[in-house]
């Protein structure tokens, strides 16, 4: 799967484990969840940690709702669940992997 790179301009607030926002393990690294955005640290900068590309995650027997013990984070106009360092969103009738 391939990362977008959309870099944040002009973010000068910078995200640490102390800084409050929710911190998202997202594969091999951390995003933290930011007014909506998931932000990623890239070489001094922020990126905005998008998918890149439709992903879908086949064979998902589990179904994700608001109280199926999974952390969710706000991603733009939907709602991602954080499972085994993946964000998973309802799309139509199956989950991508965001
Ligand atoms: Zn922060
Ligand atoms: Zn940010
Ligand atoms: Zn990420
Ligand atoms: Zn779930
Ligand atoms: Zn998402
Ligand atoms: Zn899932
Ligand atoms: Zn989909």
């Amino acid at each position: 799967m391939t990362t977008l790179h959309v870099e944040h301009p002009a973010h000068p607030h910078n995200h640490g484990p102390d800084c409050g926002h929710t911190r998202v393990s997202h594969g091999d690294h951390v995003d933290y969840a930011h007014d909506g955005h998931l932000h990623r640290e890239h070489g001094g900068h922020w990126d905005e940690c998008e998918p890149g590309g439709h992903v879908t995650h086949d064979g998902h027997e589990h179904r994700h709702g608001a109280d199926c013990g999974h952390p969710s984070v706000l991603h733009g106009d939907h709602v991602d669940y954080l499972h085994d360092g993946h964000r998973h969103a309802e799309h139509d009738d199956h989950w991508d992997d965001h």
